[in-house]
């Protein structure tokens, strides 16, 4: 079947299974992979996004930025180093860091903190499947949108599906080391096709692939092309959702053009983004490239 080759012979940036470890849907919801549920969000991670992040601006300014505002006094502010190049990401910001934030920047300099992170809430939409098999787990929110979304390709008559939803770090693990073992040991080739455990944003439970109801051109190039593809790069943004890896911007993402993986980031976001024309998240909230680990 068309669908289900493509599905095993396709690469995907974003690190799809391999044949052999479908994730399937029996481990992802499996609370053994948080060995304590309860601490890893809500604990070792900073409040989510209710707290605004930037109460204490007085007492720790923008770590090695220009200390022209925090240090100097009141009079010679006029010699303020003129250097507002300064990457401005080096303060930390929870709404790109905190894995649990529907905006959080995940990519090959930017591993998830923890980097087993699991997500809470997984659902799985009432969309349909590429394939039976296929884990189709999302955040409730990105499954929420996701059904919003499917709903209105439907009205459009376009048919979609959810090829690959949330993948756990220790699926990736296995995916990413299956990629390896494919190019001969070659971890350079595997890294250009699959993320390394804790850098996929599959494992957020923000991002999935989509695929058209038909199965034509799954996790491939032409999917741009089909009604499915095209429907989506024109209104995916209307639901909270963003192409992440466009083309022409492998030197900012690390990845090639994926037309069918979209993420979530909400509403606000996705519109600011087409407004502006920014393709990228990094360069939405000012963070470096990422071409490589
Ligand atoms: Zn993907």
């Amino acid at each position: 079947m068309l669908t289900t080759a493509a599905v095993l012979v396709v690469l995907t940036a974003c690190g799809s299974q391999p044949p052999s470890i479908d994730a399937g849907t029996t481990t992802a919801v499996a609370p053994t992979v948080s060995p304590s549920p309860s601490a890893t969000p809500t604990g070792s991670i900073p409040a989510p996004a209710q707290r605004t992040p930037e109460p204490t601006v007085a007492s720790e300014p923008a770590g090695d930025a220009p200390s022209s505002l925090a240090a100097v006094p009141t009079t010679t502010a006029a010699t303020a180093a003129p250097e507002p190049s300064a990457p401005p990401a080096a303060a930390p910001n929870p709404e790109v860091d905190d894995p649990a934030s529907i905006t959080v920047v995940v990519n090959k300099r930017r591993p998830l903190d923890p980097i087993d992170y699991f997500p809470f809430g997984l659902v799985l939409p009432a969309v349909p499947l590429a394939v039976q098999e296929a884990n189709g787990l999302l955040r409730g929110e990105t499954a929420a949108a996701v059904e919003d979304m499917f709903a209105a390709a439907q009205s459009d008559g376009v048919g979609l599906t959810v090829v690959s939803g949330y993948r756990s770090y220790q699926d990736q693990v296995s995916t990413y080391n299956h990629w390896v073992a494919q190019n001969g040991g070659n971890t350079a080739a595997a890294d250009r096709i699959s993320a390394r455990a804790g850098h996929s944003e599959h494992q957020t439970g923000l991002a999935f692939d989509v695929g058209q109801s038909d199965g034509a051109c799954t996790l491939s190039p032409c999917f741009a092309d089909t009604a499915a593809g095209q429907w989506m790069a024109a209104n995916a943004h209307r639901f909270g959702f963003i192409l992440r890896y466009p083309g022409n911007a492998e030197g900012i993402t690390g990845f090639a053009a994926e037309s069918w993986h979209y993420r979530f980031v909400g509403e606000e976001t996705a519109a600011a983004m087409r407004q502006s024309g920014v393709a990228t998240l990094e360069e939405h909230f000012g963070l470096p490239p990422a071409p490589g680990y």
